[in-house]
């Protein structure tokens, strides 16, 4: 008889650990060791060509981070993974490795902040061009993906105003045009969205947030063909910015719970989402859940569920607002994160957008009083409870 795949929430508790647990051992071991011994010359030849699996020195590989990359691979049906110490560590080796000078990228204004520098700053030093287009404008990221490029770079939902991109109508026309497609899938995470079912050729993840959960560890991962990944790994694994065992340990046991998390903080931001839209003290709503959001329509065609983060503005669109408000959520960290189980908050004039301008903000449809919330798998009613307090006194 054949065996059934596993549900992703039962991928999240056993896959990728069974290679790995020494004598009988339940939990997979934090392998501390830098390099590994062989008793026979020719297995470390073997090894080492490639031919046999192994380890051999741990900027390369290590049991505890193979276990980490095996089961964010089996939960995102990919065939291969490899990780980096952050999310920014696997994204610049997912593009450094693919692109050379000469090569251009089609991406959209809204990517993380960390990857936008990359684009605007970074890839156009080695000669790449990068063009950005308008997030939600489907027809002009076709046109440009029309014209040519190596790779397209999308992320859905966005950061901060939660804009969704049609994965699988730009993956189509990206694919056509022989360009890497890659998407970012942090806020989703697979248990809500798998980009490579879409027609995705890579999917990158900051699994710093929601894949670990607990805000207790950096890590970055990339998922997808073999031979890609390959090439990724091989520059990762000469760049140096190996995923630490202890790091790939504490994303590995975070990622036991992801299933469970993941569906809570969808309920709670749904929750959370319904409150603020009718609240006195807030304006503008920004959750892809809610079916006043603009693209609520391609996130209910490409999401099983809308995610835990949402953001919002306050009535009094001002700074002062923002200053007043966050300090007084009794059950919410503000801080630069999100994905955790503790509720988030954070207005991007302090975070992903700070070196902008009021102005600027402005300009990319980003209000000053906006707020990001992160949320957390408290109990829903509390959550509710504390912003009703907090928003009585703005
Ligand atoms: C945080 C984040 C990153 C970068 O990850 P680090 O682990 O902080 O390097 C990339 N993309 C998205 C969407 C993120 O939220």
């Amino acid at each position: 008889m054949e065996e059934k795949t596993p549900r992703p929430g039962t991928k999240c508790v056993w896959s990728g650990e069974e290679e790995y647990l020494m004598q009988g051992a339940t939990q997979v071991p934090v392998v501390h060791s830098v390099s590994y011994g062989f008793d026979d010359v020719d297995e470390w030849l073997a090894v080492a060509k490639g031919e046999k699996e192994g380890h051999i020195y741990g900027r390369n590989t290590n049991p505890t981070v193979h276990a980490f990359e095996e089961k964010v691979r089996s939960l995102e049906n990919a065939e291969a993974a490899t990780s980096a110490s952050t999310g920014m560590a696997i994204i610049s080796a997912t593009l450094f490795s693919l692109l050379r000078p000469g090569d251009r990228v089609v991406s959209v204004k809204d990517t993380y902040g960390g990857t936008n520098v990359l684009f605007t700053e970074f890839l156009p030093k080695i000669g790449v061009t990068v063009t950005l287009c308008d997030t939600i404008d489907h027809d002009q990221i076709e046109a440009e993906i029309g014209k040519g490029c190596q790779i397209v770079y999308l992320e859905s939902p966005t950061n901060p105003t939660t804009k969704v991109v049609d994965i699988a109508r730009l993956a189509a026309v990206g694919r056509e045009a022989h360009a890497t497609v890659v998407v970012d899938n942090t806020f989703a995470t697979p248990i809500n969205q798998q980009p490579l079912a879409l027609g995705a050729d890579l999917v990158v993840h900051s699994a710093t947030k929601f894949l670990g959960g607990h805000a207790d560890a950096l890590g970055g991962v990339v998922c997808g063909e073999k031979s890609l990944i390959d090439t990724i790994y091989h520059y990762r694994e000469i760049n140096g910015a190996t995923l630490h065992p202890m790091a790939a340990y504490l994303l590995l046991r975070g990622m036991k719970t992801l299933e469970l998390r993941i569906q809570q903080q969808n309920r709670s931001a749904m929750r959370v989402a319904s409150f603020l839209e009718t609240h006195d003290a807030v304006g503008q709503v920004y959750y892809p859940g809610l079916a006043s959001h603009e693209g609520h329509q391609i996130a209910s065609k490409q999401m099983q569920g809308f995610g835990g983060m949402l953001s919002f503005m306050l009535k009094d669109n001002t700074f002062d607002a923002v200053r007043r408000f966050i300090p007084r959520l009794r059950f919410a960290h503000a801080a630069a994160n999100l994905g955790s189980v503790e509720t988030i908050v954070g207005p991007p004039a302090t975070t992903s957008h700070v070196e902008c301008t009021p102005e600027e903000r402005a300009a990319m449809g980003i209000p000053e009083s906006l707020i990001r919330y992160s949320t957390g798998i408290e109990d829903i009613d509390d959550l509710i409870d504390d912003l009703q307090q907090a928003l009585g006194k703005v």
